[in-house]
Order: structure tokens, then sequence, then C-alpha cells
């Protein structure tokens, strides 16, 4: 497929690095592609950053139909710019596709055309320590019409924000209220991909543990309230016993990049690696018997989140000592090491963003 390129005549001004936030700031250009049953997904170009005009009666600001992705690109200190396993967003991209009846778009040619929309917007990847360029593919339902059906008409686009360090003064743990009163997913559902639906199912819990004095909530399995699933918006892991647990992926939980990267990095370092189910009460009897080490999630915004408490019916457990564990401080360590070029990528994660 052509990639037409059109750059901008009004290029804004480069924000300030020690200022970034997460999410906030948007560079000069973006991708478009269209699709349509007669042409497939056609018209792909990078053009200026702009707004999509909608019809009012536009499908997805009704029904939701609409997946996203999220990854990044890292400066390394030798002025290059790179992905970090970014074939697995764009695979993952096609997966969340196809649970909500969006047809799949060429992983190959996508990951292409963000290169090159990078290359173009290269000033924007921040190069202050652990910044980076956070990149939002995401697909669109466009039919103008009233009615829940599939769309047949999208819009696939590609946006990138200049985001700050996440901890800029080192790890801040975070406390977690467990709930089984809110669920976030369901098996059978839609669970396991990245469409709006699950983030808006998520957001009145939240605002519940915001309100109680917690950062985030721990979903548990939405039928019998007693299995771990996802802290907020990542996956979580345990170390139990010396040993790395996490709930495996049953249909109703997203699988991670990260999560996946970490537990890679476990098994290359012998550490014994345990998907399974894990229940709300064996955490509770884990910290009871001493044998609980540490709790912390996993994504890409945030890499590593360590979890200093967590509150479940009317106990709060102090994680360790509270502080952030020697596994989260590891994993942190092993993974942006390799995302900013400052150690050796042996598992082939890396893909360099060429000048074109
Ligand atoms: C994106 C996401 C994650 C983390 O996935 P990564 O690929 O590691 O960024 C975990 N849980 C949910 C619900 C997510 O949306």
């Amino acid at each position: 497929m052509d990639l037409k390129i059109t750059k901008t005549e009004k290029p804004k001004q480069l924000p300030d690095e020690s200022k970034l936030g997460f999410g906030e700031l948007f560079t000069d250009h973006m991708f478009n592609m269209d699709y349509d049953p007669e042409q497939g997904w056609h018209n792909a170009r990078i053009e200026p950053y702009a707004p999509i005009m909608m019809d009012p009666a536009t499908m997805v600001l009704h029904y939701g139909q609409t997946i996203f992705e999220g990854l990044k690109a890292y400066r390394t200190s030798t002025e290059n710019i790179q992905l970090f396993r970014p074939e697995r967003n764009m695979s993952r991209l096609n997966d969340s596709a196809k649970l909500v009846c969006i047809p799949e778009a060429d992983e190959a040619f996508l990951l292409h055309a963000l290169k090159k929309l990078i290359a173009i917007d290269k000033a924007w990847v921040p190069g202050a320590p652990e910044t980076s360029l956070y990149i939002r593919p995401t697909v669109v339902a466009m039919d103008q019409h009233l009615g829940v059906r599939p769309s047949n008409t999208y819009r696939l686009f590609i946006i990138l924000s200049p985001v700050g360090a996440y901890y800029p003064e080192g790890f801040n743990p975070v406390k977690i209220w467990v709930t089984d009163q809110y669920v976030r997913a369901v098996c059978g559902g839609t669970g396991e991909a990245k469409t709006a639906a699950n983030y808006a199912a998520s957001l009145y819990g939240a605002e519940v543990a915001k309100k109680a004095g917690y950062t985030q909530v721990l979903w548990l399995d939405a039928i019998k309230k007693r299995y771990v699933e996802e802290v907020g918006t990542m996956n979580i892991l345990f170390v139990i016993n010396g040993a790395l647990a996490t709930p495996n992926l049953g249909g109703s939980i997203l699988p991670g990049i990260t999560r996946d990267s970490v537990l890679t990095l476990a098994k290359d370092w012998d550490i014994p690696v345990q998907e399974r189910p894990i229940t709300i009460d064996e955490v509770m009897s884990a910290h009871k018997d001493g044998s609980l080490q540490e709790i912390f999630g996993s994504g890409t915004a945030a890499v590593i989140s360590p979890v200093s408490h967590l509150a479940w019916k009317d106990n709060v457990l102090t994680v360790g000592d509270g502080k952030v564990g020697p596994m989260a401080q590891k994993f942190y360590d092993a993974i942006t090491d390799i995302q900013y070029g400052r150690s050796e990528d042996p598992f082939g994660w890396i893909v360099p963003v060429e000048e074109e």
C-alpha cells in the first residue's frame, strides 16, 4: 500500500522536556487510514495532526466500537530512536479487532507507517532521563447510523505524545483497594481486548477506591469474586516464597506485553514462574504466614508499579516493609535498560526507527 506524506507548514513549538506530563501534548503529524467494504483499508497517509470531523450519528460515539494500543519510542544516549516489541502491539490490535468485529489491518504495513511517522516527528522524542514518546494507534467505527450492528466503515489513526518520567523522584509504591462489589470484565466478554467499554466499566469502581484513599482497584473475577485478575489497567504479579506468580490469561485478562517481558526475564534468571489462578484468600494467608514478599503491577506506562498496601474487607495489609521490593526493582531496571539501549537486548525486543 502507498503511504502519502503531507508535512505541516506550521510546526508547533517543542515542549520543555523537564515539564512533560502524560498524554497532554501531541506531535506535528499523525497517521490516518480508512476502511470500507469495497476498498478494504486504503488512503494511508501521514498528515498534519488535526481533529477528526464526525457526524453526531457516527457509530463509535454511540456503541463504543473502537480499539486502541499503547507503546513507546525511546531515545538512546547515542541519539537512536527505538521501539520495544512493537510487532506485539500490532498483532494485539488485530486480536482486539476480532473481538469487536473490526476488520484486521496489515501488521507489517502498520509498523512501517509508524516508523515513518516517528522519523518525521523525530525531534519530538524527548531525551531527558526516563522520558519517551507514547504511541496510540486507534480504530473507530465511522458509519453514520443509529441501531446496534458492526459498522461498515472505519478510521485507523496513530497519534504520538511526548511523555515525562513516570517516577521522577524514584518509585512511588501504591495503595490498592480490593473490591468484590465492582467488576471490570467477564470471561466471554471483552476483557482481553483493548476496547473502550472495559475502561468505561472500570471508572466507577476506581472513583470509589480514590474516595477511600487508594490509588487503584484490584479487580477480582466477575463470577466467584475470588480470583485476582488485574490491578487498575495493569497486569498483577506476586512474589510468594521466592516464586513469581501471576494470574493465567483466561479470557478476561489483558495479555500485557510488559507482563510477558517480566515472565521471560524471570525464566532467564531461573526464578520459578507460575501462571495460575490466584485467590485473594491465598494472598491474605501468604501475607499472614510471611511468604508474601512482593506485589507489583506491569504495563507500558509505568513498566513496574510496586504495591505497598492492599485493603480487603476489614484488613489493610502492608506488603513487605511497604517499600520497593528487590524483584520489582530488578525487573524495572532490566526492562528500562533494554528500552533505552543501556544494556544488551538478548531477546530481540528492540526495533530501531531508521532515518528514512
Ligand atoms: C494495556 C493494558 C495492560 C498492560 O499491557 P502492556 O502491553 O504491558 O502495556 C494491562 N491491563 C490492561 C487492562 C490494559 O489495558
